[in-house]
């Protein structure tokens, strides 16, 4: 087994609450077994660049409460070219460094099998809040997301009762349906839209329609931005035919407000886990992983098990908000 001295920790792709968590259980756990951490800044862009600083504990002290990351993110579509990552793959070699932890979505964990295919003893950490990461139930973020979209719900409620105004709110969760579904069922939506399933924006208004006739006070519709009639669209095709649906409708779009602010308890203690999980991942001598939450549990998966694939909406819980929004 490879004798790990030193590692590498960088946060890539879109920024989730907890990753700071992730940062700081992974940089401790690893000082705690005498190895020395690099942090990279701004995900594979800074890996490419050689832009790095040693973390230590104080480093990482007081980040737990912070939300994005310490270390920056990027999106670096030139790591998609071997050429790109042969240069980081040299970075690596030159500062001897022994492994990298990369925290980040789908995409990040796709470079990260890459980097792994050529050599790189790598462990990735499932982050991101449109949890749409096959390998871990719940990723870091998803949790922190899914409460600012029911605060946003909440508030549109009242309102909507108020005024008897229809809402469409558009959730974020790019071609996954996890936070629309998870966020109309805990906020009470009559109607939710994901990219899984094509509903007719006829199919909205009759859902929309139906509650008031219900005697609903208000009729909330949850989009997810990746469906096929997300939000934009749905607020165009309703514009067009106010006069025939006969109530008002408004659109909220959540977008980025999604991201910020502080980790709730259940990301700070993920990315804890899963970080503290990475390195345990290392000391046991595996790589080529993604470290996530399954059965409640932290384990881990082949990074080829993980990349590219396709997470699966569970239907039951679709058909389930349809009958608790009677
Ligand atoms: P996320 O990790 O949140 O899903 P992205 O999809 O934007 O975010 O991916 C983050 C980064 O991962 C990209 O900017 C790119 O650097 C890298 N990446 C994505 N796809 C690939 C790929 N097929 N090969 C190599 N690197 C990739």
């Amino acid at each position: 087994m490879r004798v790990i001295k030193r590692i590498a920790v960088l946060t890539s792709g879109g920024d989730a609450p907890g990753m700071n968590a992730a940062i700081r259980a992974v940089t401790r756990c690893a000082l705690a077994q005498d190895w020395d951490v690099l942090g990279v800044r701004r995900g594979y862009a800074g890996l490419v660049e050689g832009e790095v600083e040693p973390l230590t504990g104080r480093t990482v002290s007081n980040i737990m409460q912070r939300g994005g990351t310490l270390l920056g993110s990027a999106r670096c579509p030139e790591f998609e070219t071997e050429d790109t990552r042969r240069k980081a793959l040299y970075w690596l070699q030159q500062n001897r460094v022994d492994a990298l932890v990369v925290i980040g979505g789908n995409g990040s964990q796709t470079g990260a099998l890459a980097l792994a295919e050529m050599g790189v003893p790598v462990v990735g950490v499932a982050s991101t809040i449109d949890n749409d990461l096959a390998g871990s139930e719940i990723t870091i973020g998803v949790d922190t997301a899914l409460n600012i979209a029911l605060e946003a719900i909440d508030r549109l409620k009242t309102t909507a009762s108020s005024h008897q105004r229809a809402f469409l709110i558009e959730v974020m969760g790019r071609k996954c349906g996890y936070l629309a579904l998870m966020a109309g069922l805990a906020g009470g939506a009559e109607i939710v839209v994901i990219p899984e399933r094509e509903t007719t924006p006829e199919e909205v208004a009759r859902q929309l329609r139906a509650a008031y006739e219900r005697g609903k006070k208000h009729a909330l519709a949850v989009v997810a931005e990746g469906a096929v009639h997300n939000g934009g669209k749905l607020d165009a095709w309703f514009r067009e035919h106010s006069a025939q649906i006969g109530f008002d409708l408004r659109t909220t779009t959540l977008g980025h407000v999604q991201r910020g602010g502080t980790p709730t308890a259940f990301d700070r203690l993920l990315g804890t886990r899963l970080g503290a999980g990475a390195v345990a991942a290392l000391m046991r001598g595996e790589q080529g992983v993604l470290v996530g939450l399954n059965e409640g549990r932290v384990a881990t998966t082949p990074l080829k098990e993980v990349a590219g694939v396709r997470k699966v909406i569970d239907p039951e819980l679709f058909r389930l908000a349809s009958v608790l929004a009677q």
